[in-house]
């Protein structure tokens, strides 16, 4: 549970329609102050609308906006104690680097800017810089500059929208790392927009992944890779293989289940699904959470596993690891990451198989929510 504090960024009802095509449903949502929050999801899902609400740069059809104490659903953005960084840097050509930091205390009147702006240029790492123009600087040292800019005037929380979307991979993975250390050490509030699973993971403390309008689940990364509520998480972050069963009985802390002709255990407090006898759960297992034994070896598994048979319909050896896809009886396309240790020249196309896996990896969906 989250204790409420003065600098939290609180979303009450808050909601966006368009006509009549609604963009954000009423949202409730609180973000910890000094945390880095981040809002995933697909494109059109409402993750941009939601965030320009917080900036005032959109007016909410309905609900509240609070930035700790502050009631500030209708103030103009230049009123508000946020700042927004966007994936365009929207720099200013003919300033240089110093200048373009320093704008936003000389448009407040402040006339001694160096020490500050000096402090800031070190903070993103850009103090040699400084008198050069954005155009000479790269695409990863432009957005540090966007984001020196925008924390220069203080502002409680740095809103940031699809920020290194216009970086390659390579920048991308490295101002990912920059950003959650800036975040860090200046200890505000960052709400992070991005359709990057593998961004909001690396970078937030907690996710809230959106789908169409909604919030569908709030967490941290390992939270939500670990134990989804829906499907749509389930595969929106990583692969999922998922089995359909159906509830047969109770076991002290576990759910035992029946799945084509055999039985899989999962823990009851992992399933967000009904758990009456004869409901029907999706079982889900992340490919690399699965180990694969040969057939004729089976009577080597340890008790207590869930396993499945199958055959291996394709492999392939991607260096640390290789992929397996299986066919089995209970999920076409099973996927199974195997660590590429003690390889077992059998597990070739074709061979029989059984998949198996520790019952604490598994996670319970919800058959009939889609
Ligand atoms: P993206 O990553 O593509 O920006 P998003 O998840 O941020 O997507 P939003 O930009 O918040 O999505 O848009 C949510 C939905 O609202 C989309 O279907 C979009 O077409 C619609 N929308 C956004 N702005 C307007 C507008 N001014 N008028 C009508 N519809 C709009």
């Amino acid at each position: 549970m989250t204790t409420e504090h003065s600098g939290d960024v609180r979303l009450s009802g808050i909601s966006k329609t368009y006509g009549s095509f609604t963009a954000v449903h009423p949202l409730d949502l609180t973000v910890p102050q000094g945390s880095f929050f981040a809002l995933l999801g697909a494109s059109g899902c409402g993750k941009t609308t939601t965030l320009r609400m917080i900036a005032g740069l959109e007016e909410p059809s309905g609900g509240t906006v609070h930035l700790g104490e502050q009631e500030v659903t209708h103030l103009p953005p230049y009123k508000r104690p946020v700042n927004t960084v966007f994936q365009s840097y929207a720099l200013f050509p003919h300033l240089d680097i110093f200048e373009n930091v320093a704008f936003g205390l000389r448009r407040r009147g402040i006339k001694s800017v160096k020490k500050q702006v000096e402090e800031m240029l070190e903070l993103v790492q850009l103090g040699e810089q400084a008198r050069k123009k954005p155009h000479q600087l790269s695409g990863g040292q432009q957005q540090r500059v966007a984001v020196a800019r925008a924390l220069i005037n203080t502002p409680k929380v740095l809103l940031l929208d699809e920020p290194l979307g216009a970086l390659d991979l390579k920048l991308r993975r490295q101002m990912q790392l920059e950003l959650k250390r800036i975040q860090t050490e200046v200890g505000i509030t960052f709400i992070h927009v991005t359709h990057d699973q593998e961004e909001a993971m690396t970078m937030a403390d907690t996710v809230a992944v959106m789908n169409a309008g909604r919030v569908e689940q709030l967490g941290s990364p390992t939270d939500l890779y670990e134990n989804p509520d829906t499907t749509f998480v389930a595969n929106f972050l990583g692969t999922s293989n998922l089995i359909e069963a159906e509830v047969d009985t109770k076991n002290g802390d576990d759910i035992v289940l029946k799945a084509g002709g055999g039985k899989l255990v999962l823990p009851e407090a992992r399933c967000s699904a009904p758990t009456t006898t004869g409901g029907k759960v999706l079982v889900g297992v992340r490919p690399e959470k699965i180990s694969l034994t040969h057939a004729d070896e089976a009577g080597e598994i340890a008790e207590g596993r869930n396993r499945i048979t199958g055959r291996i319909a394709d492999s392939s050896f991607i260096g640390v690891s290789t992929q397996y896809v299986i066919d089995s009886p209970v999920c076409p396309e099973f996927e199974v990451y195997a660590q590429n240790i003690d390889r077992d020249a059998r597990l070739v196309p074709g061979a029989e198989v059984v998949l198996h896996w520790n019952p604490a990896h598994t996670f319970g969906l919800d058959a009939a929510q889609d």
